[in-house]
Formats: C-alpha cells, structure tokens, sequence
C-alpha cells in the first residue's frame, strides 16, 4: 500500500503510522459518569468503505495527514495535510 504524503510524494505505509479515523471526538466534561469516558476512549465505530483516518509519517517528514481510504479494498484516494483539514496535532 502507499500513501501520497503532500509533502514527501507517494511513499510505502511502512513509514507511516495510522492513529484511528480522522473524526474529532466530543471530549466529556471532567465530573461525567465512567461510562461517558469508557465510551471516549475506548468505543470506536467500525465502519465498512470509505473512512478518513489520521496517519501519522513517522519516518518521513513526520507531518499529520488526512487519508481517505477504502477498508475493504485498501485502496486509498487522497491524503492532505491534518492542518489543512482541521486537525490540529
Ligand atoms: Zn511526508
């Protein structure tokens, strides 16, 4: 698999580290009950087909990235910059 990586060009996954979708999670406030925060940290939706995730280019030029990827086929049809796409890492 290989990733367009905007600033490096397209590069193998090895040198890539995924960190989950790319959806901003609502944080719950500090005094919520435990299963608000279970379901923070823990529960993560699964889902089949298009998905943006976070990638980190670990070995690379260590830039944050939006990639669009499809989990059954694996294949991936864009990436861009975390900070452009409004994740800031
Ligand atoms: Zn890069």
């Amino acid at each position: 698999m290989r990733i367009p990586c905007p600033l490096c060009g397209e590069r193998d996954a090895r040198e890539f580290t995924p960190r989950g979708h790319a959806t901003l999670l609502d944080r719950p406030d500090v005094d919520a009950q435990p299963q608000a925060w279970h379901n923070y940290l823990h529960l993560r939706d699964n889902p089949a087909g298009e998905t943006r995730e976070l990638w980190h280019h670990t070995a690379g030029c260590t830039a944050w990235l939006v990639v669009q990827r499809n989990t059954i086929t694996h294949a991936i049809t864009g990436a861009s910059l975390a900070r452009e796409a409004g994740h800031a890492r």
